[in-house]
């Protein structure tokens, strides 16, 4: 998978993405990517890449001059999305489709965002990672493609890794234990170490759906609604 991140921050990447499951990834060649600074597209001498918005109000917006001159030289290919907090949300579910992609390009905004002509020029997809508002699309590019790259093949060593955990079936995962068995009191529950298999899973089933009710009822439905079909 090749990805490019159109940013005015070239030096925030690879980031925690060259750490642990992502950058083991990335120096195993299962992902590639490269920075292109949005800056360098600038025309004037003080490198402006942002301008007061029009008609008025708080911040600055990044120009679509100087943004769509860094797309036009730089994106040929693949899916190109914008980070935005407008965007549609990203899902687990979209985590998957996103898996199957070759190659992105992805707009990273900052200021108060990018102007729309640009988005609608270049046919941009909007992402967002969640219902607040952060500094810069840095940071929600690499969650996203955090969540990408570890359900690329062979990225996890154990293909089960991911297909219990939260989100895969609409239900949030059930609690996890390890060694010491005792600590500070308190025990594993006991069906986890009496070998019964069925007897785990049906407790992990439960507890599944006690955690999913009690923090994400949108998602129980959802879940109680695909049971029925
Ligand atoms: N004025 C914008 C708004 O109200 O929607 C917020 C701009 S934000 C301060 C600057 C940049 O951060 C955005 O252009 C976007 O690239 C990125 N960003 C902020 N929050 C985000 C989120 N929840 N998901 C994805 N990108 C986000």
């Amino acid at each position: 998978m090749k990805v490019k991140f159109l940013t005015l921050y070239p030096e925030i990447f690879p980031g925690f993405l060259g750490y642990s499951v992502t950058g083991k990834a990335l120096s195993d060649g299962k992902w590639s990517f490269e920075t292109v600074n949005i800056r360098d597209y600038a025309f004037d001498k003080y490198g402006s890449v942002d301008d007061t918005p029009c008609g008025g109000g708080a911040g600055m917006v990044m120009r679509a001059d100087v943004l769509g001159a860094a797309i036009k030289a730089n994106y040929t290919s693949g899916k190109l999305i914008y980070m935005s907090p407008r965007g549609k949300p990203l899902t687990q579910e979209k985590v998957h489709q996103l898996a199957n992609e070759p190659e992105f390009t992805i707009i990273c905004g900052r200021f108060e965002g990018v102007d729309q002509r640009v988005l609608e020029a270049y046919e941009a997809e909007e992402i967002s990672i969640g219902d607040y508002v952060l500094t810069g699309g840095e940071q929600a590019a690499m969650i996203m493609l955090d969540s990408i790259i570890r359900l690329l093949p062979d990225v996890l060593g154990n293909s089960q890794s991911y297909q219990d955990e939260s989100f895969e079936n609409s239900l949030l995962e059930y609690p996890q234990y390890t060694r010491p068995i005792e600590w500070e009191g308190r025990t594993v529950p006991e069906v986890l170490l009496s070998g019964h298999h069925k007897n785990i899973e049906n407790w992990r089933k439960e507890q599944s759906l006690k955690i999913t009710k009690e923090n994400r009822p949108d998602l129980l439905k959802k879940y109680l609604d695909l049971q029925k079909v």
